[in-house]
This record gives C-alpha cells, structure tokens and sequence, in this order.
C-alpha cells in the first residue's frame, strides 16, 4: 500500500474508533498512540537517522585505509582528513555528519546521470544499440565491447564515454548540458561548475580513455568524427565539483523516481530513472558487485576523488566523501559508511528488515552501540605501500591496461571493485 494511501486508511479508522469511545483523556491518549503508529508505517528513515550518522562516522573515522589517487596528478593534492556523510530523504529532509560541503570532482560518480541524458535525449532503443546493461567485470579504465559491438556497461569508462558520444552539439554543449542537470538536483545549485585544474591534469594524462575512443569509433559505437568532442566532454564531466549534500540530493532525485524532494521539480522521467538505478545495482560496482549486493544491498556509484553516492529507491539518498581509495579502487570509509548505514537503518533494498532497525536490537544490546558494529578493516585493504589505482593490477584474471603493468602482487581473492 501507498504511504498516503496507509495514511488515509489509519486516520479513518482512529476517527471511527474515536467515535466509540466517549471518554476525552482516553480519546487523546488514542490519537497520539495513533498518530505515532502512522508516522513509524510511512516516514522513510527511522527517526534516530541523525543519532545513527553521527555514530557511523565516529566508527568509521579510524579505517582511513588504502591511498589518494594520483594517476590524475591534480587528485594526489585531496586532504585526505576530509570525512562526511549526507543523507536526503525522498520527503527532502537533509541530515548531515562531517565534511559535507567540501567540494571534489565528481569522476565516476558523474555515469549514471550521463546515462540517464543519453537515455532521455536518443531514446531507450537507440541507447540500448549502443550500450548494454552487463556488468563487464573489468576495470573501469578497459575497453569493454560485447560480440554485438556494444559498450558493456554505461557505469564504466567506455559505456560512460560511449553515453556522452551519443549526445549533440560540441564538447562545451554536452558538459553544459550535464552541468544544467546538475544544477536541478544540486543542494547548493549556484557552485557547481567544472574545477578547471582536474580537467587540464586529466586531459594531459587521457591515453587510456583515448584508446576507448578509438574503439568506439572503429565498432561503430558512436559517430564518425566525434571522438574528441566526446573524450573532452566526458573529461570536463568527470572534472566538476560536488559536495556530498550535493550528491546526496542527487542520489535521493533517483530514489524519489526522477523528482527532486526538496524543490519538487520534475527533473527526468520515471522509466528512465528506475531503468538507470536498476542497472546501477548491478552495473555501478562493478565485478565486486555480487559481494556489494550481498553486504550492502543499494544501488550505487563511486568516483576516485572519494565520492560515493547510493541510492535507496523510495526511501533516500546517501553521499560520502572521503578521499582515499581501497584496493578496490572505492574510498575506503565510504565502502564501510555505506555497510554500517545498510545495516543501522535498514536500507538492504532486497532484505525484509524493518524500518526502525529492530533486528538490530540484539546488536545494540551486546554492544551498547546505537548502531551495528562498523566492519573490521581488511588488513589486506590497509596496505599502504601502494596507490589505490595501482592496486587494479592485482588481480592476474584480468586484463591489465598497460600503465597499470606489473605494478602490484597478486592478492589473495580481491575482487576488483573499481569507480
Ligand atoms: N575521470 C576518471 C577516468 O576516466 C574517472 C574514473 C573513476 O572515477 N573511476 O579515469
């Protein structure tokens, strides 16, 4: 049942039993009882959200494992102190713990919205030409074209490139147009704009994604003669800044189906969002996101300046930002942000858990914490010797890109988790 609809449905019923009942102090005493009951049946997050945020980032303060990273040299400058967490709900209202309006480029962060554009500027049967809906089980940075000549996957470099190829206009053009969309779903809407110093450092190191280019060219992928206007537009995307808040409301304008919730702006259609977000759960992390979809259960995206965003369809949208990376590529207090507010509020989008995270009780109980316990860091993930990137090298399966040659051992069963 519809929230409204449960809405109706209680305050109806109290009036009738109101009705029966003569006495005034048992009257009120009926409502309050009543109304409480309505608002724990249909609010989105259960009421202690902010007591639960500001102790997930206390626990998590301390696993700021794994590095900056520094293969685009303008992101190795990050203070790697900065730390916050934003949620939005789908009624708009904003909690916030730490760093949350420290801006950073949003990078990876930035393909689900570049999708959703694509989507809703060529339509869902020319884009699904183009680009697929499969996990590709590859690092972000990989040519990644299935035997049908399609991008893989939108959420990786090449489906994200592939996205920003099919849009119209010049390069200045289809930056604008992201940057627009943004602004619609931004919360500090006036100071997002493209931090110039990230696009000139990613454009002067570009090779990898210059390959991707040339293979979407040759498969026929994206028109002939657009290959640097979708290489530099795709750079100035990656290259705008975001603060979590800003995420955060982003994320919660997909989880709200494509309306903002906090200025009620209808901002994209409702198939496109829920077709993006679904292909997100799968898709957004990548050949870790089996074990993603296990142990936290949202659909969700990560950039490698540290920003993560996650959507929890109906209910909220979480942003955090926190600059250093894991082996995997994720930053590494957003990866145990996102599994201790999973668990403390409930948000598994495939597990039954109640609302107030009550099967938490017994957690609580043992552990006097008002949330479940923020995971142990994996000593394997704290390695510091290395950078987060090349990391990506580590696992022998994979086709390696030739700047990430040879740079790490193998790891012992790390799945690869990139973007
Ligand atoms: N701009 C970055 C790149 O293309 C984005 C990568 C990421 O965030 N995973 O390499």
């Amino acid at each position: 049942m519809q929230p409204d609809a449960l809405h109706v449905c209680i305050l109806s019923l109290t009036c009738d039993i109101v009705q029966l009942v003569s006495c005034q102090h048992f009257q009120a005493k009926l409502f309050n009882a009543m109304e409480k009951a309505m608002k724990a049946l249909t609010q989105k997050l259960p009421e202690n959200v902010q007591e639960v945020l500001d102790q997930v980032l206390e626990d998590v303060r301390p696993l700021d494992g794994g590095a900056l990273a520094d293969y685009i040299p303008e992101l190795a400058k990050a203070d790697p102190s900065k730390f916050g967490i934003c949620i939005c709900d789908t009624d708009g209202n904003i909690y916030k713990a730490g760093d949350v309006n420290v801006p950073a480029t949003i990078q990876s962060a930035s393909k689900p919205l570049l999708y959703m554009l694509a989507l809703a500027e060529r339509g869902v049967d020319a884009v699904d030409k183009k680009v697929g809906e499969e996990p590709s089980g590859r690092p972000f940075n990989e040519i990644s074209i299935d035997n049908t000549n399609r991008a893989c996957n939108p959420l990786i470099n090449t489906g994200a490139i592939a996205c920003t190829g099919l849009l119209a206009g010049d390069s200045d053009k289809r930056y604008k147009q992201f940057e627009d969309l943004c602004k619609k779903v931004a919360y500090r809407p006036d100071e997002v704009h493209m931090d110039e110093a990230v696009y000139a450092s990613e454009m002067s190191c570009n090779h990898d994604n210059r390959k991707i280019v040339d293979a979407l060219l040759e498969n026929d992928i994206i028109p002939e003669g657009t290959g640097d206007v979708a290489l530099d537009a795709y750079t100035q995307v990656c290259s705008m800044n975001v603060t979590a808040c800003d995420l955060a409301v982003m994320a919660a304008t997909m989880a709200n189906n494509g309306v903002n919730p906090c200025t009620k702006d209808y901002i994209l259609p409702e198939a496109i969002v829920n077709k993006m977000v679904t292909v997100m759960m799968s898709c957004g992390m990548y050949n870790g996101a089996g074990k993603w979809i296990v142990e936290v259960g949202i659909p969700a995206k990560s950039g490698v300046a540290g920003m993560l965003m996650c959507v929890v369809p109906g209910r909220c949208g979480i942003a955090i930002y926190s600059p250093k990376l894991d082996v995997n590529g994720n930053t590494t207090r957003g990866v145990h942000v996102a599994k201790a507010l999973s668990q403390g509020l409930g948000l598994h989008v495939l597990q039954n858990d109640s609302k107030d995270g009550a099967k938490d009780e017994q957690d609580k109980k043992k552990t006097g914490s008002k949330v479940a316990p923020a995971p142990k860091p994996n000593p394997k993930f704290e390695k510091k010797d290395h950078t987060a990137i090349e990391v990506r090298a580590a696992d022998p399966t994979t086709r390696v890109p030739p700047r990430l040659s040879g740079v790490c051992p193998a790891t012992d069963g790390v799945s690869e988790v990139i973007g």
